[in-house]
């Protein structure tokens, strides 16, 4: 959805953004500026013969901040791909990977198609030749350049990518960390697929941790019940929604697609919606709720948090003054306007930021980009003695008590829970819930205590911007 013409575009809206955090920073101006510009942007227009004809396509790899090797960012298989949408999202990687710690600089591709229009065989030709293009200029690259998955790809594309990397370096052994988000038998890791919604879901237990950031928002207690809306059911809005209901008792209310929403007061079953969704397209005529064919007017539903988890700009001048939720969750990269994000504020709404919300996606990759140069899956070293130890533990915590004469021993839910050593899976959330947890204190710490921060958003510029400039200094930049 575009926002209206009165409103900057997306790479405008971050450009806003980032300049309200450094005015009330101390950098000096060419510090500043160095690191709000984005380095380059490569543009590649590449033709495929299909059905019988040659297809041009036109593709991105653009580089925000290279201040750290290799820089990250996934690739875009969308309509609306374009320059400016690649740069700002680029500089969203940029802050979003010095946020949650990551040692990547920022980066992002993009091609404009819809997969849709082509069927596997040839969205694999299409993929390999981009991939190509890509590679030969060091823009798919293990130690420079590290793509992985967006809007419109996934594990499928992210193994045609790694294969055709190979083919080009063959002798290249850690060919494998050239992108991330691939299958597991294709050198990936447990838990990716999830990462994103799985990091929305930490991001938002974490928020909920502190009632003073829930009274800011005008919200209390806990998640259990709490109404949820998520726009976009695809990767990201579906895991989340999926970890939100099963295992936190909120209630999705609202999902809105891009047919339409559905719209259900006593809770959504995300597992069958999304099973609709794959086997029918749309939303449309799902057996359950009611079916609303102007969806993103459910954008305005009254709930208790609204999760933008599908396209840009989608909240903006039109719409913002009519949102009801108090508490915005930006699973979505760059879903409000800076336009938008005035008036929400002005209104007291909470917005937990794109940069920071969204960045379990990240997190996972560069924990598989780990993995993948070490040549080694997490947990495979210690998991067996882990158990061997824990159920020493057990039996003599059983053999004690059976002496003393206790009438109950441990029970046998809690020693299988116990003595199970940590897989590549537990480890990968357990690193990411920690990263989400320690990312949102170092935001909040800023929000509470500097001087004319009234935002997350901010707050969260502030702490990446003085990170990235820290190890520009460093360089002696
Ligand atoms: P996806 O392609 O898997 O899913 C997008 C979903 O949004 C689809 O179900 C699509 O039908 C729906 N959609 C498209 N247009 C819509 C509209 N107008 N109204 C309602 N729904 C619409 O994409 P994704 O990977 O889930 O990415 C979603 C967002 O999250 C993007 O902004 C992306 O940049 C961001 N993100 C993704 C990842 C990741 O790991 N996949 C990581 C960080 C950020």
């Amino acid at each position: 959805m575009n926002a209206p013409h009165r409103e900057p575009g997306f790479r405008d809206s971050v450009n806003m953004m980032f300049n309200h955090a450094v005015r009330l920073m101390d950098l000096t101006p060419g510090l500043e500026e160095k690191i709000r510009v984005c380095n380059s942007t490569y543009t590649v227009r590449f033709g495929v013969r299909l059905r019988g004809t040659i297809h041009t396509f036109t593709g991105y790899r653009s580089v925000h901040s290279e201040h750290m090797e290799p820089v990250k960012g996934g690739i875009r298989f969308a309509m609306g791909v374009n320059q400016d949408e690649v740069e700002a999202l680029a500089a969203l990687m940029t802050f979003k990977c010095a946020l949650v710690e990551v040692p990547f600089g920022g980066s992002k591709g993009g091609l404009r198609i819809d997969p849709r229009e082509w069927d596997e065989h040839e969205m694999e030709l299409i993929t390999r030749r981009f991939a190509y293009e890509l590679a030969k200029r060091d823009l798919i690259h293990p130690s420079q350049n590290v793509p992985a998955p967006d809007m419109g790809t996934g594990e499928r594309e992210m193994a045609w990518i790694v294969d055709q990397y190979r083919r080009m370096n063959t002798t290249d052994i850690n060919a494998s960390a050239c992108v991330t988000g691939k299958p597991l038998n294709a050198g990936g890791i447990a838990g990716r697929v999830e990462a994103t919604g799985r990091g929305v879901q930490y991001a938002i237990q974490e928020f909920f941790r502190h009632p003073e950031d829930l009274k800011a928002a005008g919200l209390e207690g806990d998640l259990e019940g709490k109404r949820v809306v998520i726009q976009g059911l695809g990767n990201v809005g579906y895991h989340a929604a999926k970890f939100l209901s099963e295992e936190d008792g909120c209630k999705i209310v609202g999902v809105i697609e891009r047919d339409g929403a559905i719209l259900d007061p006593n809770g959504i079953p995300i597992e069958f919606l999304r099973s609709h969704v794959q086997a029918s397209g749309g939303v449309k005529d799902f057996p359950r709720g009611t079916y609303v064919e102007d969806g993103q007017s459910l954008l305005e539903h009254d709930c208790d948090i609204l999760i933008p988890a599908a396209l840009e700009s989608v909240i903006n001048l039109t719409n913002a003054e009519r949102i009801k939720a108090p508490l915005i969750v930006e699973a979505a990269n760059g879903p409000i306007t800076a336009g938008a994000d005035d008036i929400l504020r002005s209104r007291g709404k909470v917005i937990i930021p794109d940069l920071y919300v969204n960045a379990g996606g990240v997190t996972v990759s560069y924990f598989e980009w780990v993995k993948n140069l070490s040549h080694i899956r997490f947990g495979r070293m210690q998991r067996r003695q882990e158990e061997a130890q824990n159920q020493m533990l057990v039996k003599e915590i059983d053999r004690i008590l059976s002496v003393s004469g206790a009438e109950h021993g441990l029970s046998k839910a809690f020693k299988e829970q116990f003595v199970r050593g940590a897989g590549e899976l537990e480890l990968v959330r357990s690193g990411l819930d920690d990263t989400m947890r320690t990312a949102y204190q170092s935001m909040r710490e800023v929000w509470h205590s500097r001087k004319g921060v009234e935002d997350l958003r901010t707050a969260a510029y502030i702490v990446s911007i003085g990170r990235v400039a820290g190890s520009y200094r460093s360089k002696g930049l």
